[in-house]
């Protein structure tokens, strides 16, 4: 993709950043190991990729025990739970999510989406991209804030490399809408409840202190695909 065509619009520091040269080392595959568990189990919470230390003072130790521990976990329990003996149970949790509705959606989309959102964020990342990343951050940062209730703010991308700011409710996310997600902030409140209470522009805003670019450019590279 030439870096003319997609540096315009409100998106375009988040597109310039992610065609950076320097972003575009490979990140090593995320580990697959599973965690303990009923392994008999078909959908298995990974690992969080960093230490649940390790995104302090912008998330505690409490806030992500409560929210990898307690909330992401049970999505996965839910999952097992409906699709146990039934022909999701042999899919892929990518594949649920696409095909799905109702309960079992809601609980696969909901696995997914976190983990994804995991890998969004990296100790030690962050920073000030090169480019206009400013209008981004706003703008994504503001579909975060401004999103009515609970859900995630996406920026995903279509198979042409055109990236979009797409705040979703609940557990709704791009892969439902043929979109490829890039990167994610969850608006839950039990994402932030421990930490910010009620200040979700607080929690927005220190993740951009976090964000994972070298993921998101892995994940703008594969949408292309
Ligand atoms: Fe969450």
């Amino acid at each position: 993709m030439r870096r003319r065509e997609f540096l315009a619009g409100s998106l375009a520091a988040g597109a310039g950043l992610l065609s950076a040269g320097r972003l575009a080392a490979a990140e090593p595959p995320l580990a697959n190991a599973p965690v303990p568990g009923d392994a008999k189990m078909p959908f298995q919470q990974p690992p969080l990729p960093f230490a649940m230390t390790a995104l302090a003072p912008y998330l505690s130790e409490e806030q992500l025990t409560y929210h990898y521990g307690k909330h992401h976990a049970a999505y996965f329990k839910n999952l097992n739970a409906l699709v146990e003996g039934k022909p999701e149970a042999n899919q892929s949790l990518r594949d649920v999510v696409v095909a799905s509705s109702g309960p079992v959606f809601n609980n696969a989309a909901q696995a997914w989406n976190h983990s994804f959102y995991w890998d969004c964020m990296k100790p030690g990342a962050g920073g000030e991209p090169a480019g206009d990343f400013e209008s981004f951050r706003k703008a994504m940062s503001e579909a975060a804030v401004k999103l009515f209730g609970s859900g995630w703010a996406w920026l995903a991308a279509d198979s042409q490399g055109k990236l979009e700011i797409m705040p979703l409710s609940n557990a709704d996310t791009p892969l439902k809408h043929g979109r490829e997600p890039v990167l994610t902030i969850d608006v839950w409140e039990h994402a932030y409840y421990v930490d910010y209470r009620n200040e979700r522009a607080k929690f927005v805003e220190g993740f951009w202190g976090v964000a994972n670019w070298p993921f998101a450019a892995k994940c703008y590279a594969a949408a292309k695909r």
